[in-house]
């Protein structure tokens, strides 16, 4: 068991810089690539929604909150911004708010398929919080099976 809690600016850069720590962080998990590449993909689009959607032209703070559980990752990604009038029309795959800024709805989906489990809670006018996890190896096991 491991935690760690980050707060840091809604710029742009800081998209990388979270995958990056997030990636970090997980590696005593020993993740192979290709899971370490879907759970930096999934962070990279809970980041970027943060600062595109949450925030838009404003600058605002992003939580970043992970935890190991034996071999189970569990990320945390929150914002104070506009939050989500209907996150199930939000959820569905190419619904975008922003069809003009070559958005093509499909980041919350991308995290529901690359992690283990994936749930978001929003509030409008308050703010987004998105929960998902990764179990390494999970794949393994069940060949093994
Ligand atoms: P893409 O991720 O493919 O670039 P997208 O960001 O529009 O496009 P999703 O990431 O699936 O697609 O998000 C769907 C919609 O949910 C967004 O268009 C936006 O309206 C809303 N949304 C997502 N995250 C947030 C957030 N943190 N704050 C406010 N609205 C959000
Ligand atoms: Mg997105």
């Amino acid at each position: 068991m491991n935690e760690m809690h980050l707060k840091f600016l809604s710029r742009s850069e800081n998209e990388i810089f979270a995958r990056n720590v997030v990636a970090a962080f997980a590696l005593p998990l020993n993740p192979t690539l290709d899971e370490l590449s879907d759970v930096k993909t999934a962070v990279s689009e809970a980041v970027t929604n943060c600062i595109v959607h949450g925030y838009r032209a404003c600058e605002g703070w992003i939580t970043l909150v992970c935890r190991t559980d034996g071999d189970t990752l569990h990320i945390e990604i929150s914002d104070d911004g506009r939050g989500i009038e209907d996150v199930e029309q939000a959820l569905m795959p190419f619904y975008t708010t922003l069809p003009d800024e070559e958005r093509s709805g499909m980041g919350f989906t991308i995290m529901q398929t690359f992690m283990t489990t994936f749930s978001v809670v929003s509030e409008a006018g308050r703010g987004t919080t998105v929960r998902m996890s990764k179990q390494f190896g999970a794949r393994a096991t069940e060949d093994a099976r």
